[in-house]
């Protein structure tokens, strides 16, 4: 393996470098000439959206934006941090007038990049009036739901267009937002004075004037059920506060023990990064059976979103509370500390992915790590959540052709798609096999530095440098390698390309950190709590993946997921089929279950009615390994380092 893959040196393309230098460029320039970083906007673009059309979930948007006479591109953001990838919804656009005083121009779709609109601007024009309408999905899958009659998700990229030609940070943008009255709302925004915006009588709040950057990055929640919990004691510096919003009132009760965990996530953060780089903070979190789930990061706050039952099914809920723990992380870690191919001057610019396993890899860790120092898991639902990933990845058949580093590209492939056969092509593996490599990389240091040291001292040395600095200091791999080097001298870069960049028959899941925390993998015929609680909680599947290799959903009986070249996909069995029978008994999944278990011996193959489309078949199965759950085992005579690991600082 070279000690550098090709990706994490690769410059701009040819072709990337042309679309750059015409987003970059304002067109009466010379095309050769984009605006240098320091070069500010001239004026302040104005923006009004009115969120409270409920009725039609359509936001209302007049936009001023401060010109001078001649040819102009407006971009529509496409490029958007968070998701790493061109996830932007032009087709959510509508409506679209733009006016110089009462001359309304025209403006032209660019027929190659049709997030660029173009037109010329008339003599002695200084401002443009911009108005249309962002319309937010009325149906759909729950992921995509941004606004309901009770809560509305803010987000300006919707919201906006901005001239080409300069750095998003040099754009100065005042905002305002109207709600609906009586709404309570949360945002990393504050009002001109600094502090929480007020709304006036008709629902208007006015924020502060700061770069399109920053507003990008700063959301606002609102809804008719909300309760602000501040997190830190009254009179601390750059606060934390938990916002809460939800389908009905009922959700937002929380026990003083559910609050005080949430505190304590606060509290181990600061001990493990030693630093804020915010402002202020807003963890802003809705439950709701109508809103989409949701995980987006952001500097001062996070779009944290679940199913009802947060706090409800407190014993239940085990995912869903490594959320804000991930999220919050994500302030320190891809935020402030940021991959340098990852930033971007603006929106339209493309991303590039390689440093994903850091950005997301270590914070799934350190989101894992913390839910269990907080108190928010305990620790035997902390382990059942590493078995769960090691089993995961241990069965990851796409490693045979597809190393993890490439991986970090499918956000730019765009992972909206179903994945028919998501073991064979992976996906966005880097967030957990990059939890697996991470710790790895802890366990060493511990071992190596005979327990003096940890992965708590990079993450301060690496993500807690200057305490109160909010603008993102980038980072390359060697930037990576060398801090890791300084907390233990140890070859990190061969460590670090091997589980990246290992392909093919010597691939295998990175699983040594569990060895060497003195735990390992193994697989029982029973389902850990924590998986009878995601079936619970909303997954509704029947998981067979690591027996006959496919999981079932519980309410169509629909073949979800088998696995490349497991007991069912050598049967002929696909995903999207409806499975009728097991061995000629109506399906349920305990008769699947009793039948896995029934064939140890080999005398019962299991049958399986399948229907696929207008076609019926039987598939029969010779397994006999029975049923399969992952689970974790102490290996004798080792020390236990998961534990301390996961015990509160
Ligand atoms: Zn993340």
């Amino acid at each position: 393996m070279p000690s550098v893959s090709p990706a994490a040196r690769r410059a701009p393309s040819a072709v990337t470098a042309a679309v750059i230098a015409s987003i970059l460029t304002i067109p009466a320039a010379s095309a050769a000439s984009p605006m240098p970083q320091d070069v500010r906007y001239p004026g302040i673009i104005q923006l009004s959206v009115d969120a409270t059309d409920i009725d039609h979930r359509v936001f209302v948007v007049h936009e001023t934006i401060p010109v001078t006479a001649g040819p102009l591109t407006l971009l529509f953001p496409r490029w958007l941090p968070g998701y790493h990838g061109p996830a932007a919804q032009p087709n959510r656009l509508a409506g679209l007038v733009i006016k110089a005083g009462a001359q309304r121009l025209a403006w032209q779709r660019d027929p190659v990049d049709p997030l660029q609109f173009h037109l010329d601007v008339p003599a002695g024009t200084t401002q443009l009036d911009l108005d249309f309408q962002h319309l937010n999905p009325l149906e759909g899958s729950r992921n995509n739901i941004t606004a309901t009659r009770t809560i509305v998700d803010v987000q300006w990229e919707g919201t906006l267009l901005y001239p080409a030609g300069y750095y998003s940070a040099r754009i100065p943008v005042q905002p305002r937002l109207r709600l609906p009255v009586g709404w309570g709302a949360a945002t990393g925004l504050r009002d001109p004075a600094g502090e929480l915006a007020a709304p006036d009588a008709s629902g208007w709040r006015v924020f502060e004037t700061l770069s399109l950057e920053h507003l990008v990055d700063s959301p606002v929640v609102a809804g008719a059920h909300f309760k602000r919990i501040e997190l830190d004691p009254p009179g601390t510096e750059r606060p934390v506060a938990l916002d809460l919003f939800g389908d009905d009132e009922a959700a937002l009760a929380a026990t003083p023990e559910q609050i005080a965990a949430h505190r304590a996530l606060v509290h181990q953060a600061d001990l493990l990064f030693g630093s804020r780089h915010f402002r202020h903070y807003d963890l802003m979190l809705w439950q709701s059976d109508e809103k989409g789930d949701e995980g987006l990061e952001h500097h001062e706050s996070s779009e944290d979103g679940t199913a009802t039952g947060y706090f409800d099914d407190w014993d239940k809920a085990i995912q869903e509370r490594e959320l804000l723990p991930h999220e919050y992380t994500h302030s320190w870690n891809g935020k402030f500390r940021r991959p340098a191919d990852l930033w971007t001057p603006n929106f339209n610019v493309p991303m590039q992915d390689s440093l994903l396993w850091v950005y997301e890899g270590q914070t799934q860790y350190w989101g894992r790590v913390l839910s269990a120092r907080s108190g928010l898991i305990n620790a035997q639902q902390a382990r059942d959540e590493w078995a769960d990933v090691a089993a995961w990845a241990e069965n990851r058949a796409g490693r045979q052709w597809r190393p993890l580093q490439d991986t970090t590209n499918d956000a730019a492939i765009g992972d909206d798609a179903r994945k028919d056969w998501q073991d064979w092509q992976r996906g966005v593996d880097y967030y957990d096999e990059g939890s697996l490599i991470w710790l790895e990389a802890d366990m060493l240091i511990r071992q190596e530095s005979r327990g003096q040291r940890s992965l708590d001292d990079f993450a301060k040395r690496f993500f807690g440098v200057d305490n109160g600095r909010m603008e993102p200091l980038t980072y390359r791999f060697e930037d990576v390698v060398a801090a890791l080097d300084r907390v233990q001298p140890y070859d990190w870069s061969t460590f670090l390309r091997q589980r990246l960049d290992a392909v093919g028959s010597g691939a295998a899941a990175p699983l040594g950190g569990l060895g060497r925390a003195g735990w390992r993998l193994v697989y029982t015929d029973k389902e850990s709590q924590n998986a009878r609680n995601n079936t619970h909680r909303g997954a509704k599947i029947s998981d067979f993946s690591y027996s006959i290799g496919l999981t079932v959903s519980d309410k169509e009986a629909r073949i979800e997921q088998v696995a490349w070249n497991g007991p069912a996909f050598k049967a002929g069995v696909a995903g999207g089929a409806t499975l009728l029978a097991v061995n000629m008994q109506e399906y349920r999944p305990e008769r699947l279950a009793a039948a896995i278990t029934a064939n140890k011996d080999g005398s019962h193959p299991i049958e399986l009615l399948v229907k696929d489309g207008e076609h019926y078949r039987v598939a029969r199965i010779d397994w006999r390994g029975g049923l399969r759950y992952p689970s974790l085992e102490r290996i004798p005579g080792q020390p236990d380092l998961l534990s301390a690991v996961l015990a509160p600082r």
